[in-house]
């Protein structure tokens, strides 16, 4: 595994120069798309960085790129052009096999539809990415139960998805993505089918992993109110990066939470 050495040398090159190594650095990326008669230039000279502990919002309009550019991000698909660099290694060079290793190890993936396994227990569903790891099964057990608390669902342990709310179900896909200790956390519309209330309780938990935890956050939405729960927002369009900007009046969502009218009883978790 020639990354991981790879890996240790950028580290220590950047400890050398007093620099934290970016989680995130995309240097002149483009994306053609040539499956159908007409190449589709997706991603356009593509550069940026995100430093560890950012929590990023990617927006722009449907078509203009959002979902390749996470793609490229989460080592799901190669770049046609440029370089990526993920944590110091250089993903953008990295094969399928290897793509899907650097992907255990270094990122969780939250998505709009939870992804959850039917049938399959809450804390079964959090251990799943343990599965491809040596740890013995004692220790996954137990870092999955750290994981659920971590997203207030400790006493759902046992739950099947069809028990659970969306929200719970998207708490527990959030656990699952931190199980693994990921360097980044990427989220791909991951309040498009929660209510306006659920959504700012999924957005109070990514805010206080980012927050507490230092974890670093990618999140793709179509939605300003969401996106202004970020630190840092991203416009993309017809594939370029249109504006890249800090928020200034960041939204806080354990404060709206905390003032909003108290839920139903039968939707409290
Ligand atoms: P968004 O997620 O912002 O809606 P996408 O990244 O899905 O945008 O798409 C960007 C452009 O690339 C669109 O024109 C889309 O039609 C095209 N595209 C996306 N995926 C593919 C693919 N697998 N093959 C061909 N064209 C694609
Ligand atoms: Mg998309």
């Amino acid at each position: 595994m020639i990354w991981r050495n790879g890996q240790q040398s950028t580290a220590v090159e950047a400890g050398a120069r007093g620099l934290a190594t970016p989680v995130i650095a995309l240097e002149h990326i483009h994306k053609v798309y040539a499956t159908g008669s007409t190449p589709v230039h997706a991603l356009r000279d593509v550069s940026l960085t995100v430093e560890r502990g950012e929590f990023v919002a990617i927006m722009g309009a449907s078509g203009s790129g959002k979902s390749t550019l996470m793609n490229i991000l989460g080592c799901l698909d190669r770049p046609t052009r440029g370089r990526y660099l993920l944590d110091g290694i250089d993903a953008s060079r990295l094969n399928r096999d290897e793509r899907a290793d650097i992907r255990n190890r270094k990122i969780g993936f939250v998505f709009q539809g939870f992804n959850l396994l039917p049938r399959t227990s809450a804390l079964e569903n959090v251990e799943l990415p343990l599965l491809y790891t040596h740890l013995p099964a004692r220790e996954r057990e137990l870092r999955s139960r750290r994981a659920l608390a971590l997203v207030g669902l400790a006493k759902r342990e046992s739950s099947h998805p069809n028990q659970l709310s969306g929200g719970q179900q998207q708490r527990v896909a959030i656990a699952r993505s931190l199980v693994n200790d990921p360097a980044l956390l990427l989220a791909d519309e991951p309040t498009g089918n929660l209510d306006t209330r659920t959504s700012i309780e999924i957005m109070s938990i990514f805010q206080s992993l980012n927050r507490e935890r230092g974890i670093t956050i990618v999140l793709v939405t179509h939605e300003a109110d969401i996106a202004n729960y970020a630190g840092r927002i991203i416009v993309v369009r017809d594939g370029r990066i249109l504006r890249d900007y800090a928020v200034e009046r960041r939204r806080d969502a354990a404060y709206e939470l905390a003032n909003l009218p108290p839920p139903d009883e039968e939707d409290a978790a």
